[in-house]
């Protein structure tokens, strides 16, 4: 890097200070050693003064005489003579007191050195050693540059006592802590994988959708490896100057080799490791020539001195693929969304910091949070904790925690809300709707809890279904259910007020999505079978796709969703129609209670078959 000037502006403001002091030194404190307020007088004053007998004391000192007078508070005066010879006699008439200073011939090289070199040299070892402070505080170094504090990593040192996280904070993903801990095992006894000549990984690389936990296991293993963690977020490398990016990867790494054993934990890594263009003009050429760091660092450690680097992302496919071959990232650790048991862990970890009461069933709220994150668990609890708090209650109960589930879902509920009359009966019709058609379905899981509560995320309504077991898979019977299910609402609302309202909006989208899903990547379809013609671009963040296909057959995949979602509605309709009398009661119970659970909607929807078939 070229050499950079010193900066002039900040020394000259410290010379100016000194410069001041030097000044002041002048006026207030050399004349003290004199004494202050001598008052000059000339020698005709002085001898008059002498004749009427008013002085007191006189000193000679070479020319200049000194003396004071004779009045209450003695004033000091200062006079020049010329030779006169007179002088001690007039004294000696006046009978004053009077001696003589022998005058102090400075040498002339010493008031030289005291009014010249002195102060130079003064001058020079405060801007010296200014200089060296300022450049010492802005992380130059002995270069003493002070442009240097751009390049250098703000990696946060961690060490095995900050963090205090363990493996025991994190619940469920038992496979990426299973791999986690051989990283750890070697960073403790490396001489046991080099006896048998096995490498360590240099680096492993944490995916998952976001809140599952990755940032939190980096930190475990920190926590359990005992040695220095660095950790730094891709974002951190992103610089206002072209270059910077790479010099605090440098940097990084050298402070990483000068520690080890140590953890590097490069945080959402997609934000540097993005895929590099081909075609040239990638308009980002910082974040290119950062990556290009990254991949000339990990190539150039060597792995067996103990630097292990561990990296974040939810973006894996965005990544470049050489930072994805073997020696660099070689080590891919899947951090999923937690399944029932791993939920219901999780948020055992987190139930740890509250005051529960006898009454609470992990298991039960698991289930009901199917498809959450742990970072969702981790909100669900304090959430209820807050619920608890908000009620003037010392402990959390199980419907602190079944309604926060619903508050993580669908936000808060709306208290000064308040829906017509005429509002409210179409969203409880609309969401009984729902409820009979998966009821009155085979396969699909069961009704927990209808109610229309407005919530602040917008729902003026919703139907809880879930699922006795987990589920990995949906056969197309079951998906076409739910699609089914989904356009319940819908049907009713024609069925019962022949019009239909806004308020099947989300149902649509879900109802839509399905559809498509089925017949262009799970294969559902007669017409194409197993074609893909959609590509998931981001599984984990959303799951946006992106059509692979023909015009045509595009065109061809729209009318066959809006068959299938046509086909649904159909038989949601159907059921609907048989089942008005049950629609009607339901709806009614609903509209009055505006909350009900699984077990009291299945015991109206049976009690009343009896009824109809005794009829
Ligand atoms: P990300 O995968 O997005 O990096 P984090 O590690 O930042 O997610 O997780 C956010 C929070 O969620 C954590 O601080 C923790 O409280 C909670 N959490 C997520 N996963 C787990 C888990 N498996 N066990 C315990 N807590 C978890
Ligand atoms: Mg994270
Ligand atoms: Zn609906």
């Amino acid at each position: 890097m070229k050499q950079v000037e010193k900066p002039k502006k900040p020394l000259i403001i410290y010379y100016l200070i000194a410069f001041i002091v030097l000044i002041l030194l002048n006026w207030f404190v050399f004349p003290m050693f004199m004494g202050s307020n001598v008052r000059e007088v000339d020698y005709g004053t002085f001898l008059n003064m002498i004749e009427e007998r008013q002085v007191s004391k006189v000193q000679l000192e070479g020319d200049t005489i000194y003396f004071m007078d004779k009045s209450e508070e003695p004033q000091q005066y200062e006079t020049t003579t010329f030779d006169d010879p007179e002088l001690v006699n007039r004294l000696e008439d006046a009978g004053c007191e009077f001696g003589r200073v022998a005058q102090e011939q400075m040498n002339p090289i010493l008031s030289m050195l005291i009014s010249i070199v002195i102060p130079v040299l003064i001058f020079w070892g405060l801007g010296q050693l200014l200089t060296k402070q300022m450049m010492k505080k802005m992380g130059g170094g002995a270069g003493g540059n002070p442009f240097m504090q751009f390049g250098k990593s703000n990696a946060k040192v961690y060490v095995e006592s900050t963090t205090g996280i363990t493996f025991n904070d994190v619940a469920g993903e038992d496979e990426a802590k299973e791999l986690l801990t051989e990283i750890v095992d070697f960073l403790h006894n490396p001489g046991k994988y080099q006896e048998i000549g096995a490498v360590c990984p240099k680096g492993a690389l944490l995916v998952g959708p976001p809140g599952t936990g990755k940032t939190l296991l980096a930190k475990a293993v920190a926590g359990e490896a005992g040695v220095p963690f660095f950790s730094i977020s891709g974002s951190e490398f992103v610089e206002m100057f072209v270059g910077m990016g790479a010099s605090k990867v440098r940097d990084l790494f050298k402070q990483a080799n000068e520690k080890a054993p140590c953890i590097v934990f490069i945080d959402e890594i997609d934000t540097i490791g993005k895929k590099r263009d081909s075609q040239g003009f990638s308009g980002n050429d910082e974040r290119e020539q950062t990556l290009n760091q990254l991949l000339t660092e990990m190539d150039g450690f060597d792995a067996s001195k103990g630097v292990v680097i561990l990296a974040a992302t939810n973006r894996p496919d965005s990544l470049d693929p050489a930072l994805l071959r073997p020696g660099r990232f070689d080590r891919r650790i899947p951090v999923e969304l937690p399944d029932l048991k791993g939920r219901e862990e999780i948020l055992k970890v987190h139930a740890r910091k509250v005051k529960l009461s006898d009454n609470v069933d992990f298991n039960v709220i698991a289930r009901a949070a199917s498809g959450a994150s742990g970072a969702e668990l981790a909100n669900m609890v304090n959430e209820a904790a807050l619920r608890a708090v908000r009620d003037n209650r010392k402990y959390v109960t199980q419907e602190d925690l079944e309604e926060s589930i619903e508050v993580v879902i669908a936000g808060y509920q709306k208290k000064n809300k308040v829906l017509s009359t005429k509002e409210k009966l179409i969203v409880s019709y609309h969401e009984i709707g729902h409820a009979l058609v998966a009821a009155l379905q085979t396969n699909s899981a069961p009704v927990t809890k209808i109610t229309i509560i407005p919530r602040t995320s917008g729902a003026l309504g919703y139907t809880m279904q879930v699922d006795e077991e987990e589920r990995n898979l949906m056969s197309r019977e079951e998906i076409e259910n739910k699609i089914a299910t989904l356009t319940g609402g819908r049907c009713a609302e024609e069925l019962i007020f022949d019009s239909v309202t806004t308020g099947a909006s989300n149902d649509i989208e879900q109802a839509t999505k399905l559809a498509r899903a089925m017949i262009t990547r799970f294969g559902m379809s007669d017409r194409f079978g197993m074609v893909a013609l959609e590509t998931q671009v981001n599984p984990y963040l959303g799951g946006d796709s992106s059509l692979s296909c023909s015009p045509e057959t595009a065109s061809t995949i729209d009318d066959m969703v809006v068959d299938t979602v046509k086909k649904a509605y159909d038989k949601a309709m159907n059921l609907l129609r048989e089942n008005k009398g049950k629609l009607h009661e339901l709806a009614k119970y609903l509209y009055e209670k505006e909350t009900i659970t699984g077990e009291e909607f299945m015991s109206i929807l049976n009690k009343k078959e009896d009824t109809e078939e005794k009829n």
